[in-house]
């Protein structure tokens, strides 16, 4: 179990459950970008049957020394129809949402549930869970 010193607001547990509402896929400043590791790379060009370099040469683009979907617009290309395309494959960062070490303060978390309607929904995560995403999204950072 992550060590997490203090009790934190989410410890007793999260409801969450993802509407597929895409809201997440859209840009909002800051936070548009969809950051790839090679796993990801991997993963989504094994789900477009595409070898990894040519889904890299044509979906991507390296900003920082770390690959990105390449900013297409204000939406994630792979958005279609307000669903993901890539839905099997999509990259950690998608699959962690909305469990991110930088949403979980009680004034971030706010904000993410102003636009995320799956904050409130579904089953409640247990803290372990929780912690267990938290750590998957941080190892995923790790290897940009
Ligand atoms: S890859 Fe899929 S889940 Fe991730 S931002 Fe793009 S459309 Fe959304």
């Amino acid at each position: 179990m992550e060590k997490s010193g203090r009790s934190a607001w989410w410890h007793g547990g999260v409801r969450f459950q993802c509407q597929g509402s895409g809201k997440c896929c859209v840009s909002r400043g800051a936070v548009g970008n969809v950051w790839l590791t090679l796993a990801d790379r991997q993963r989504l060009a094994r789900t477009l049957g595409l070898p990894t370099a040519t889904f890299t040469r044509r979906y991507c683009e390296r900003v920082d020394d770390q690959w990105r979907i390449r900013d297409s617009g204000p939406d994630c290309t792979f958005l279609k129809d307000r669903g993901c395309s890539v839905y099997e494959g999509r990259p950690t960062q998608c699959r962690t949402w909305p469990f991110w070490p930088e949403n979980m303060g009680a004034k971030q978390w706010t904000a993410v549930a102003a636009f995320c309607p799956g904050v409130g929904q579904g089953p409640v995560i247990p803290r372990e869970r929780i912690e267990a995403v938290l750590r998957e999204q941080r190892e995923s950072t790790a290897q940009l």
